[in-house]
């Protein structure tokens, strides 16, 4: 795994001084022990929350959990946190695709930390919900027919069915794991489909009868986010999905890293430039989609609008 760890033994932290430093932030210098890089790691998801306004004191927070490094690491720092708001509450919705030899695992270890810390997990599935697996839209040549890679579909139709989950729960925001690396990865790909209505990904936005979302880790590297994962031992999945190499994000992933690695600090210029340029062109009255919420031109959004051609066509072809 790619961590910029130092020499246990040799270096000590220069914040507390103890020997064992385990973890060099590039970016600011900083070596740090394990306990004094979960105590920064902590306040910066916190300072993120209150810089944005991202959650308040009496939400009820549904933490979209995939069972990967980030989403567990999310769910565990989000407990530690919300203990001192008695009145907000926190629990989990998880979705099963239907990804063979995948998704299991990732629902065990979802389950597993959900029970060890006392929260109520959700599992919803696209068998449930749509009435097909991702697995059976590849198999029945539905994806074939549209052109369309699997993560192009299963996205937005996690989406769907994370929405549906939160409203069955009464939750009144959704907080997702995505990272610093994610959002900027998510401002590059709108930036090259030529999308010219965006939000800032991963801040709180109100919107009609929409759930908002927002993302606490805007602000830290996934780097960070996997060693928290390490540091505090919790169990995930250590694979990725089969689908994943696939996608235009995963292309995308590898450059901005290695972008990064040679230019450290890019991330962190690149997302307060894209915060600013977005939200300085997004004064325009923005209609949004009846569905998700996402800014439109119509009254549904494109992947909305893929979501009921995918449902639709499936049916089709198997009746
Ligand atoms: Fe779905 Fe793609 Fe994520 Fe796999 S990698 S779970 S197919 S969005
Ligand atoms: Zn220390
Ligand atoms: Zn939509």
């Amino acid at each position: 795994m790619d961590l910029v760890y130092v020499q246990k033994v040799s270096i000590s932290c220069k914040r507390c001084g103890n020997a064992g430093a385990v973890y060099r932030r590039e970016y600011s210098g900083e070596v740090l022990c394990r306990r004094c890089f979960i105590e920064t790691f902590t306040k910066r998801v916190i300072k993120t929350i209150a810089k944005y306004g991202l959650l308040r004191h009496d939400d009820r927070i549904a933490v979209a959990v995939s069972g990967g490094k980030d989403s567990l690491s999310l769910l565990h720092v989000l407990n530690k946190i919300e203990k001192d708001f008695p009145l907000s509450e926190l629990f989990a919705i998880t979705v099963d695709e239907g990804i063979e030899g995948y998704r299991e695992e990732a629902i065990r270890y979802v389950t597993q930390l959900c029970r060890s810390i006392g929260i109520h997990v959700e599992v919803v599935s696209f068998k449930e919900l749509y009435g097909f697996d991702l697995d059976h839209l590849v198999k029945e040549g539905v994806l074939n027919k549209l052109g369309l890679k699997p993560c192009s579909v299963c996205g937005p139709l996690r989406r769907k069915a994370i929405n549906t989950a939160a409203k069955r729960l009464g939750a009144t925001v959704i907080a997702t794991a995505h990272t610093l690396d994610d959002v900027v990865q998510t401002y590059f790909l709108n930036a090259l489909r030529g999308e010219k209505k965006q939000h800032n990904p991963g801040l709180r936005r109100e919107a009609k009868s929409i759930i908002p979302r927002v993302a606490p880790f805007r602000l830290t590297p996934e780097r960070e986010v996997i060693l928290y994962a390490y540091l505090n031992r919790l169990p995930f999945q250590s694979y990725a999905c089969p689908n994943a190499p696939k996608s235009m994000r995963n292309m995308l992933r590898r450059f901005l890293s290695e972008w990064e690695q040679n230019y450290v600090g890019s991330l962190f210029a690149a997302i307060n430039y894209f915060d600013y340029i977005v939200k300085a062109n997004n004064t325009s009255e923005y209609s949004y989609c009846d569905s998700c919420g996402e800014p439109s031109s119509g009254k549904l959004c494109r992947s909305c609008e893929l979501v009921n051609k995918v449902i639709g066509i499936y049916h089709r072809l198997v009746k």
